[in-house]
């Protein structure tokens, strides 16, 4: 569902509700994701200064305090970590007056882990957290911004057209990809193609990271597959 940078990121949970708090834990840790959970205001909050996490989900119901309070006291005190706040389908007012404290954005219980997950992945984005132009597949990563490619955490240079189809491959990990597929979209016209053009792209792309980078399917086309870790 996500992308690999963000599963390096841990959240703080502050949460009294053991049905929410363990669904979270379980779901986000599936995703890799590690969440400090906290159960209560005055735990939430001491975790939340410890500055550890890269974002807050913020139950606004606590027993001891309310989250609205906790979410005030942090901005005030310059905290600036994005905050999505966990709100009561009826809590329409809490909703606006959080946004009003500098929430990031809210979800209504009883929320579906896929909205959940697309909220987060939005916020961690505007915040900057996770790196969207960012591709990567093993020990290669590539970044559609700068158009650099770094292969062992070295700098390869490549050519716009291997750089074009390494692109098209990685962004699609699994999926296989016809010669006539490649080919319309790595060239406009057909006048600068010749019979083996993508054969010679991927046999640069080979030399230049591993053999094994760009996989043959017999007959079909070429993919990269799919790494254990994006
Ligand atoms: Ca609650």
């Amino acid at each position: 569902m996500f992308v690999a940078p963000i599963a390096d990121l841990q959240l703080l949970l502050i949460e009294d509700d053991p049905m929410i708090g363990q669904g979270l834990v379980r779901a986000l840790g599936d995703e890799g994701i590690r969440l400090d959970w906290q159960r209560d205001g005055t735990q939430g909050e001491r975790a939340w200064q410890s500055g550890a996490h890269a974002l807050v989900l913020l139950d606004l119901g606590l027993p001891d305090k309310s989250g609205l309070r906790i979410l005030q006291n942090q901005r005030q005190s310059g905290n600036r970590t994005p905050v999505i706040i966990l709100t009561a389908r009826d809590e329409v007012d809490d909703r606006v007056q959080g946004l009003e404290f500098g929430a990031d954005d809210y979800v209504v219980k009883p929320f579906g882990l896929a909205e959940l997950m697309a909220r987060l992945g939005a916020v961690l984005r505007r915040s900057g957290l996770v790196d969207n132009n960012r591709l990567t597949n093993g020990e290669i990563a590539l970044n559609r911004e700068t158009r650099e490619v770094t292969y062992r955490d070295k700098l390869q240079s490549l050519p716009p057209r291997e750089f074009e189809l390494l692109h098209i491959l990685l962004d699609n990990p699994g999926r296989i990809f016809s010669r006539e597929q490649l080919e319309n979209r790595l060239y406009q016209t057909r006048r600068d193609l010749s019979r083996h053009a993508i054969d010679v792209l991927i046999h640069s792309l080979r030399k230049k990271f591993d053999e094994e980078i760009v996989r043959n399917v017999r007959g079909v086309g070429w993919m990269v597959l799919k790494h254990p870790s994006s």
